[in-house]
């Protein structure tokens, strides 16, 4: 009987080798409950006969003629799992404990008042009730497994098509469908890929969310997110519940499995191309485990340590490393290992062939569930530019050093230099002084000469000496007023200032941190020149300041007589001059004075300029200077040797 169909009858067998019993109990059954249809059979081989599928009880004395009840009930369950109720007139706590340990699902006992049937019927009932339940259950499970055993037949390929014939084949196994058809949804509209004796009904498939039924066939969807299929099956007989419940699970399956497929094929051509990226680019990429063991290592491990990759696998990076430097390794194991990312900046490793290379190596560990799983690696071979910084700081320290030789001999000339030059200076002072007299207008004059010659060369000597200076170690940095600065600066320019009437304003300034003594130099000569290189009646001069958020930006303008456009490329110069003495006296050293001074505090000078109306020159200096002391002023003799190469 099945319940599921709605027929609620029970068909029972009974076992007694009375006749007489047999025929009540039927009789009294069949009146207790009316869906009952009690089978009396009086012998073991007639029971056999009749136990069939059909059969949804048995009920038996304890006493039967060559066996007990208990036998009974363990050869009944052998062939059929069958509800068994012992019923009996003769019975004890020891008998009913013996039956339910032989397979016994009941055990009632027979009374003399026929009301007790009523018990027995209900408890018979009962019985066939759970014993339907867990018939269709597990037969619901086999067909479900049987289902699962032909998905891949279902899912072979990864697209919607193979949603095809075998599909049907299968259906029609299982399902016992023969008729059917199968549409793929894409885009929204719906395209027929197979029909088997049927043709899919006009509807709009991208809406159908669950299964359908249209005149006796029924559609289930076959969704990934969205329908992107519709397939329709009827069958002769009709569906069951169970069925339908199959069909659903399946179709659901089938919808993953597709996606399943389909995913991994996304995953795989990732998979590939990363593959093929990590397998082409020049760095090494390596995987480690969470014992910093190599699971994977890119095939330029071989281009550059001449390691083949497959048997590095397994084995520890630290195995290549250059023993010195294991100790810088021990952070990329212990960080690496605790899932944090890092780098180290460099370090050796040898090759096959024993040479040293230099590499630099960052790692990002990937972590599930806060456990390391995999620690991606790039080590990128720095030998190179490792070797091209070394030959770079050899250069850049011979350098700095010929600049030191260069600046120190240009001290020690020019300190030299000065005391001869003031002999010469003083002498011929004299020689006017005490023999002028003696001597007719053109000697006199030829000393007047030597006297001014020896006047100009003091004053290239002096900027010498001044552009030796700038910028030596021994400068301190200290918080400068501005204002208190560029005061002093026109203190010292103060006969200039008066001899030209020049009128000089100044705008407010800050306080900055510099070197004091250049930054008023370089007031000193920008002022200067802006006053000496000046026709204007009177000239002018203004001093600005501007906050720049990195730099402070000081600017001196004039209303003098510009620089050519084409000239001004050569202000900086050292010696570089655009007049003559006679025009404009000068050494030609203030500006790359000016120069010097501005980029050893790491500024930038420039001007701007309109020939016949005045020129602006500006200067940088960053405000991030550290207040910094004077170094101990240290002898700085230059050796022979060194002096040598520039006499
Ligand atoms: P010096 O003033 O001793 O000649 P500088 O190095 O200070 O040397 O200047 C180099 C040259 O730049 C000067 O000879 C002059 O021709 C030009 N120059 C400098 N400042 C100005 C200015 N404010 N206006 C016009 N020309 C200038």
């Amino acid at each position: 009987m099945d319940a599921a169909k709605g027929h609620p009858r029970v068909r029972v067998l009974h076992i007694d080798d009375e006749e007489e019993q047999l025929m009540f109990a039927k009789l009294f059954l069949e009146e207790a409950d009316k869906d009952l249809e009690v089978v009396g059979v009086k012998s073991f081989s007639e029971l056999l006969e009749h136990l069939d599928d059909s059969v949804d009880c048995v009920i038996s004395d304890y006493v039967m003629p060559g066996a007990d009840g208990m036998e009974l009930c363990r050869a009944v369950k052998r062939r059929h799992p069958v509800p068994f109720i012992l019923y009996t007139g003769r019975g004890s706590e020891v008998v009913a404990e013996a039956a339910f340990k032989s397979g016994v699902d009941d055990y009632v006992r027979k009374e003399s008042d026929p009301s007790h049937y009523q018990l027995l019927a209900r408890r018979i009932r009962s019985h066939a009730e759970n014993y339907w339940n867990i018939r269709e259950q597990t037969r619901y499970q086999h067909r479900l497994e049987d289902l699962r055993s032909n998905l891949h037949l279902l899912t072979e390929a990864s697209t919607m098509l193979n949603v095809g014939e075998t599909t049907f084949d299968v259906l029609s196994r299982i399902f016992g469908c023969d008729e059917g058809w199968f549409s793929v949804v894409e885009d929204g509209r719906t395209t027929t890929v197979l029909e088997r004796g049927l043709h899919p009904p006009s509807l709009n498939a991208s809406d159908l969310a669950e299964m359908t039924e249209v005149d006796g066939a029924y559609m289930f969807p076959l969704r990934i997110d969205e329908t992107i299929g519709v397939i329709g099956v009827k069958n002769g007989k009709g569906f069951s519940s169970q069925d339908m419940r199959l069909m659903d699970t399946l179709w659901l399956m089938v919808a993953q499995s597709i996606h399943r497929i389909n995913q991994m094929e996304t995953i795989r051509a990732s998979e590939e191309q990363f593959r093929s990226i990590v397998e082409n680019v020049q760095d090494i990429v390596m995987l480690t485990d969470s014992t910093g063991a190599i699971t994977y290592i890119s095939p330029s491990v071989n281009d550059i340590f001449g390691y083949p990759p497959g048997p590095l696998k397994a084995s520890m990076w630290g195995d290549m490393v250059h023993c010195d430097d294991l100790g810088k390794l021990e952070e990329f194991y212990s960080r690496s290992l605790k899932g944090e990312k890092g780098s180290i900046k460099e370090y050796r490793v040898l090759t096959s062939g024993g040479e040293t290379r230099w590499v630099s190596h960052s790692w990002t560990p990937i972590l599930k569930d806060g456990e390391v799983r995999v620690v991606v690696n790039a080590i990128n071979d720095i030998t190179w530019r490792k070797s091209t910084e070394e030959a770079l700081q050899v250069s850049l320290d011979e350098l700095e050093q010929t600049n030191r030789d260069l600046n120190d001999f240009t001290h020690v000339v020019s300190h030299d230099l000065k005391s001869p030059l003031m002999t010469i200076e003083s002498f011929t002072s004299f020689l006017l002084e005490d023999y002028g007299e003696a001597l007719d207008d053109v000697g006199r004059d030829y000393l007047g000469r030597v006297m001014e010659a020896s006047g100009r060369m003091t004053g290239l000597i002096d900027d010498l000496l001044t552009l030796s200076r700038v910028g030596r170690k021994f400068t301190e940095y200290t918080s400068v007023d501005m204002n208190r600065v560029v005061q002093e600066a026109l203190d010292d320019l103060e006969a200039q200032v008066k001899k030209s009437g020049a009128v000089v304003k100044v705008h407010p300034m800050p306080e900055i941190v510099a070197q004091e003594v250049w930054v008023k130099q370089l007031f000193v000569n920008l002022i200067g020149n802006g006053i000496k290189f000046n026709e204007s009646k009177p000239p002018r001069v203004e001093v600005t300041h501007r906050d720049m958020g990195d730099s402070h930006y000081f600017e001196v303008k004039d209303n003098g007589i510009g620089i050519p456009e084409d000239q001004r490329g050569l202000l900086f110069k050292v010696f570089q001059r655009l007049h003559t003495e006679k025009e404009y006296p000068g050494t030609g050293a203030g500006l790359s004075i000016c120069k010097k001074i501005v980029e050893s505090m790491g500024g930038s000078i420039g001007v701007e300029s309109q020939e016949g109306f005045g020129s602006v020159f500006y200067f940088t200096i960053p405000r991030n200077l550290p207040i910094r002391a004077a170094d101990a002023q240290v002898s700085r003799e230059v050796p022979a040797s060194n002096l040598g190469k520039y006499l």
